[in-house]
């Protein structure tokens, strides 16, 4: 007998406190967003897509090196003699261009290991998480703001000064080789001159007197 009265003093128990909760709740501030109508503001430093300010990119590698799972994909050029890149906003001299800047967000696990070592702070997380798409391939998203056809001047200006460095250098290794052999010769010629003019100086020394035995 007690058991039961202890049994329905606890369902009761639980039914007035569950009640209360939601009576409380009931007149209380509603706290569902009726979300695509009204939208949480995300803290500043919450991870929900990559960016790159491409303009302040250095071209330097450091967040690929950086990132576990391989997502972000880079190309670089370097930019030939006659162009001028300028600087960033940090004051970091830009010597590239980003031909290819592509981080695919489908294989990212937002560990944000990618933004810390970048030396101009241009990588880093926005708060944008409305990006979701029925097709994998267009959660990669690409950064380099040169069309394609910029991408094939580049490249090939950039072939076309590494070749002509190419053949300065060979063409100075080949001057330098040919400079020691010139010398290598003119040594052993003197070496050879040397030689001749010791054997002449010998065979012009006097000859030791014989001793006759006569005294
Ligand atoms: S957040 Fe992590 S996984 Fe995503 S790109 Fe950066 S390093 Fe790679
Ligand atoms: S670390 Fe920064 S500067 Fe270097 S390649 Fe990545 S985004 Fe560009």
């Amino acid at each position: 007998m007690l058991t039961v009265v202890k049994q329905g003093w606890s369902t009761f128990k639980s039914i007035f406190t569950g009640m209360g909760i939601t009576i409380r709740h009931f007149f209380g501030p509603s706290v569902t967003l009726q979300y695509p109508d009204e939208k949480m503001e995300l803290p500043e430093n919450s991870r929900a897509k990559l960016y790159v300010n491409i303009d302040d990119c250095i071209g330097c590698f450091l967040c690929a090196r950086a990132c576990p799972v391989n997502c972000i994909d880079i190309e670089t050029a370097p930019a030939t003699a006659d162009v001028d890149l300028g600087k960033t906003s940090t004051g970091n001299p830009k010597r590239f261009w980003l031909t290819r800047f592509d981080i695919d967000m489908a294989k990212c696990m937002y560990c944000d290991l990618c933004v810390h070592p970048c030396p101009t702070n241009c990588i880093y997380m926005v708060p944008d998480y409305e990006y979701s798409e029925f097709d994998r391939s267009n959660l990669i998203y690409s950064f380099s703001n040169l069309v394609p056809e910029q991408v094939a001047d580049v490249k090939e200006k950039a072939e076309a000064e590494a070749e002509e460095k190419k053949r300065q250098r060979e063409e100075m290794q080949k001057a330098k080789a040919e400079a020691a052999r010139k010398k290598k010769e003119m040594e052993a010629k003197k070496e050879e001159e040397r030689s001749e003019k010791d054997g002449k100086e010998k065979g012009r020394a006097p000859s030791k007197p014989e001793n006759d035995g006569g005294e």
